[in-house]
This record gives C-alpha cells, sequence and structure tokens, in this order.
C-alpha cells in the first residue's frame, strides 16, 4: 500500500516508519528497498483485504494520475466487508488496476462488490497478448459512433480471462519499454475498452487517447453505461437516388372524352 495511517493522517512510506492499515487496523511496517517500490506491509500471516495484489510500478504511475484521497480508498458493504479500491472517483466509480492474472471467480467477486467498477488491466504482462491484439488491425467496424468500433470475435484478440466480465476493461499495452516508432507509440499509449455486452457476439471496443481518460475520469464525466452504436457496414447501399418524375406523355381531353397525346416543343 502507498498510504498508511500514521497519528491518524494518510501518511506515504519513510525508512523505518510503522503505521497502521486503514482496512483492518493492524500495525504496518514501512518497506523502503530496492527491490520493489516503497510500501506498507502487513507483518505475516496478515488477514487483511485478500485481494489486494504486490504493487508494481506501473500500479503506482496509474494511480498518481488521480488525487491522493481518491487513492486506496477502503470501502465498506453493508455485511462488514472491506476492500482496498485502487482508486475511487468523484462519481463512485471504481478503477481496479490489474497486472497479475486473476481467478474468474474473485473478478466477479469484485465486480459484484464494488458494482461501479472499470478495470484497467496491463496488457503487456505476457508476450503474446499484444501481437495477438495487433491482429485486428483493419478488422475492427466502423460504427455511428466516433473512436468506437465493432469487433467479430472478440476471443482472437483478447485474453480469455477479461472476456466474460460484467464491467468495461480497458487494456493498456504500453509497458514500460521505450518504444522509438512514433506510429507504434501512438498505438500503444492509447487505451481500448472492451465493454461487456454482445451485439450478436460482437464486441464493442472504444478507443481512448491515455490523456482524454484520465481527463474524464478526474473530471467525473466517466461513464461506464454502454453506449448502442449501429454499425457503418463498408457495404452499404447507398442512398437510393430518387426517381425522375416523368413528364406524362397524355392528357385527358375532356371535350374529346379521351387521353390524348401532348405536343412536345
Ligand atoms: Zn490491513
Amino acid at each position: 500500500m502507498k498510504f498508511a495511517n500514521v497519528c491518524g493522517k494518510r501518511t506515504e512510506t519513510t525508512k523505518g516508519a510503522r503505521g497502521v492499515c486503514p482496512c483492518c487496523g493492524s500495525e504496518v511496517i514501512a518497506r523502503c528497498g530496492t527491490k520493489r517500490i516503497n510500501h506498507w506491509a502487513h507483518k505475516k500471516d496478515s488477514d487483511c483485504d485478500h485481494w489486494w495484489e504486490p504493487e508494481t510500478e506501473w500500479h503506482r504511475a496509474w494511480k498518481e494520475h488521480f488525487p491522493a484521497d481518491w487513492q486506496e480508498v477502503v470501502c465498506k458493504a453493508d455485511d462488514g466487508e472491506k476492500h482496498i479500491a485502487d482508486v475511487q472517483l468523484s462519481n463512485g466509480n471504481v478503477i481496479e488496476f490489474q497486472r497479475s492474472p486473476i481467478d474468474p471467480e474473485e473478478r466477479t467477486s469484485r465486480e459484484n462488490f464494488y458494482k461501479n467498477l472499470i478495470w484497467v488491466v496491463d496488457g503487456t504482462r505476457l508476450k503474446r497478448d499484444y501481437p495477438r491484439f495487433r491482429k485486428l488491425d483493419g478488422k475492427a467496424r466502423a460504427t455511428n459512433l466516433e473512436a468506437y468500433f465493432l469487433i467479430d470475435f472478440p476471443e482472437e484478440y483478447f485474453p480469455s480471462a477479461w472476456l466474460d466480465n460484467k464491467v468495461p476493461v480497458i487494456f493498456d499495452f504500453l509497458g514500460t519499454d521505450s518504444i522509438d516508432d512514433p506510429d507504434e507509440f501512438k498505438i500503444r499509449n492509447n487505451l481500448y475498452c472492451l465493454f461487456p455486452q454482445r451485439y450478436q457476439g460482437k464486441a464493442l471496443l472504444a478507443n481512448y487517447s491515455r490523456e482524454s481518460f484520465i481527463e474524464l475520469a478526474v473530471s467525473g464525466k466517466l461513464s461506464i453505461t454502454q453506449p448502442k452504436p449501429q454499425e457503418q457496414s463498408a457495404n452499404a447501399p447507398t442512398q437510393k437516388k430518387p426517381k425522375k418524375r416523368r413528364a406524362p406523355t397524355h392528357y385527358y381531353d375532356r371535350r374529346k372524352k379521351k387521353f390524348v397525346p401532348r405536343k412536345r416543343f
């Protein structure tokens, strides 16, 4: 954890410091070393939040985009169950940053517990994840909503562990290696949000710039509601041209009581 209570104040680690875990109330010790990022650790065999995973630079960097008091928020259910949300936004939505593999049952439990949850998943954990995602090039179908695409066979492009969620999952493929190619950097610096609901087997994917996603989240405008786009097929019939109305060739001659040809000039 990044924060513990020291003399009742949320405090970051300093070497040798001791504090109190804001979730379970037991003593925590500041760990400031070179192997891992500085963090507060429970003594062994702690019975604190079992959903908590060891943080990496990736987690920390993500959390630090948000105000300090939105980070590591202790959320309590009516039955007393408590967990530490990575980030809770001002509109109540929770963002969980996930790097390690997660058991599907635990994933569902977290989605049920937080309700308005958005996952941000490190898309570089396994080597094959990003190349698989790139196979999507040219296959995503445009919709009537800008930056929203429909995808046939999402299982061919995304990790199976993140395909049957109840909530949106955002893939972050940036990783920590330096990327020299500016086009490649642009693709990896964008975020890709896979929505839960399918349309006849097609998945909905939104493409955000990293900055716009953070801006939406910080301003409280980030919604987890799935929009309803319409596919714009490349083969859609073009609008029918209105038929030219031809001038009538005959008219009714009342005197002759019959149709007679019009004279042309
Ligand atoms: Zn604890």
